[in-house]
């Protein structure tokens, strides 16, 4: 059976003008040093990808950087489920524990969701959308948000509900209103994020939003030639929004926007007042990230887009 499958076209666009900007086979050194860092059982992980290759190619028309062969969905599963060493995981959601600060910058995010909804909260209906731990919806049911979950992942569903929090399979989201959709570090994962944002306009009140936010690609196609996966995750050198097979769409705000377009959607900016509903004083750093954060987010076109249907 197949590991891998190739994507022909953009995946956020649709188009087939793109172009190779990296193709680098499993088994060189460069790559293993990957596959040692990042998994359990690289050695099961290597002979599974022999013959394979990493590529990023660049779509023409939205700017998006994609890797062209990725893990068929039957080992995508194994990979989030099986493959993975915890220590490194890349995203604050499948964390057990998170620190008061993470905490805190949802709890202002939520007020932020709130004031654009522009109702009284116990009348916003909300989706988390790959909800992994919990802890944003959570934070929305604490601040008296209609809200609920799902994830691609079923285990991540029951636990959920044992949890407390409304959870659903994605497959029975049929039929249900949102006023807002989250998704907080998923469109980099997703095989055919086009057509999930599709699924999610599907969902969405015609006046909600949906939230996308993913790791930042600007800059990114200049530090391919320094590609060293033994490098710190913070590293120029770390190509984190590129991870081989985990992190397969490398987005800038104009890719988001033109597969936005394409489902339907527009960005609409967030007005700056709402973005400072809650500042975590906890500490000089944090007031200076809480102030600063919306300010680098306008001036540095960063991928944490709201989107609204057009
Ligand atoms: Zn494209």
């Amino acid at each position: 059976m197949s590991v891998l499958e190739e994507r022909k076209r953009c995946p956020a666009c649709e188009a087939e003008n793109s172009s190779s900007l990296l193709r680098a086979a499993y088994h060189e050194p460069r790559m293993q040093a990957f596959l040692v860092r990042k998994f359990r059982n690289p050695r099961e992980i290597s002979a599974l990808l022999s013959g394979a290759d990493y590529e990023l190619r660049k779509c023409r028309e939205c700017t998006l950087i994609y890797q062209r062969f990725i893990l068929t969905e039957e080992y995508t599963a194994r990979l989030y489920d099986e493959w993975l060493i915890e220590g490194d995981a890349e995203q604050e959601l499948s964390r057990e524990r998170l620190p008061p600060r993470q905490l805190a910058y949802f709890a202002n995010e939520v007020l932020t969701i709130g004031r654009m909804a522009k109702k009284p909260h116990h009348q916003v209906r909300v989706l988390d959308y790959g909800l992994g731990r919990g802890w944003w919806c959570r934070m929305a049911q604490a601040f008296g948000f209609d809200a609920c979950g799902t994830d691609l992942a079923t285990n991540l569903v029951s636990e959920a509900r044992r949890k407390g929090i409304n959870a659903i399979e994605v497959d029975h989201l049929a039929g249900k209103r949102f006023d807002f959709i989250n998704t907080e570090q998923v469109f980099e994962h997703l095989a055919h994020p086009l057509a999930v944002l599709r699924q999610l306009r599907g969902l969405l009140d015609d006046a909600g939003h949906i939230k996308i936010s993913v790791p930042e690609g600007r800059g990114m196609e200049k530090r391919i030639p320094l590609m060293d996966w033994t490098a710190s995750r913070w590293d120029r050198r770390y190509l984190l929004p590129a991870t081989p097979l985990i992190h397969i769409n490398t987005f800038t705000q104009r890719s988001i926007a033109v597969m936005a377009q394409r489902a339907g959607l527009h960005p609409r900016p967030i007005p700056i007042r709402y973005e400072y509903s809650l500042c975590d004083t906890s500490s000089l750093k944090t007031i200076g990230r809480s102030l600063l954060r919306p300010l680098y987010r306008r001036t540095t076109g960063a991928t944490y887009v709201f989107l609204q249907p057009s």
